[in-house]
């Protein structure tokens, strides 16, 4: 999968913002590196990054709340020959079977440091402005966004053809377009001035 054209516009936004000393992240709920390969460095990865896989035990200086190990640098080889449990990965530390280094469903954003949940509440609490792009509003990090942004009237958008942003005290304006169009053209706007 290589990045899209909203995955590059995102990228030319953050310059844009940068360029006039504006402050920009990009909250991502996707755990694939195109973001990252689009350019994006102002990125937070909240729910984790599927080239990363970390342990499960408890206290491992590979697991949470702060490590995890390059996907690359694990020998997936005889597990792919020949699927088995014995065949997993493991730690090299302390021998357990590596977990992806991803959220999932029944966990919790604060149980590792690099979903950087700490910086997501902040920046909740001072956004001038956000801006969703094709989210279906059903996960945790968007109803602390939605919330937090509306309870102090700053403005909202979501960008996406389906979505149907939430009810809140200030309007989720939505825009129904799809990102890998809307985006581009926005971005072609602000630098044109
Ligand atoms: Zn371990």
């Amino acid at each position: 999968m290589r990045p899209n054209s909203a995955h590059q516009a995102l990228t030319r936004l953050e310059r844009w913002q940068r360029a006039r000393s504006g402050d920009f992240r990009l909250v991502t709920q996707n755990i694939d590196t195109l973001h990252e390969q689009a350019g994006s460095e102002a990125l937070i990865k909240v729910h984790g990054s599927a080239d990363r896989v970390r342990c499960p035990r408890p206290g491992c200086e590979n697991g949470a709340p702060r490590g995890s190990i390059a996907r690359s640098a694990v020998d997936f080889a005889p597990f792919l020959a020949l699927p088995s449990l014995e065949a997993l990965p493991r730690c090299p530390l302390c021998g357990e079977i590596l977990r992806p280094h991803v959220l999932f469903f029944d966990e919790y954003y604060d149980e590792h440091g690099d979903y950087r949940f700490a910086e997501v509440r902040s920046l909740a609490g001072s956004a001038e402005m956000a801006i969703f792009a094709g989210t279906s509003f059903s996960v945790g990090v968007t109803d602390l966004l939605v919330e937090a942004v509306a309870a102090r009237g700053k403005p909202m958008f979501s960008i996406d053809p389906h979505a149907d942003p939430p009810r809140v005290r200030v309007p989720l304006t939505p825009i129904r377009e799809p990102a890998e169009t809307l985006l581009p053209r926005v971005g072609e706007i602000l630098e044109r001035g």
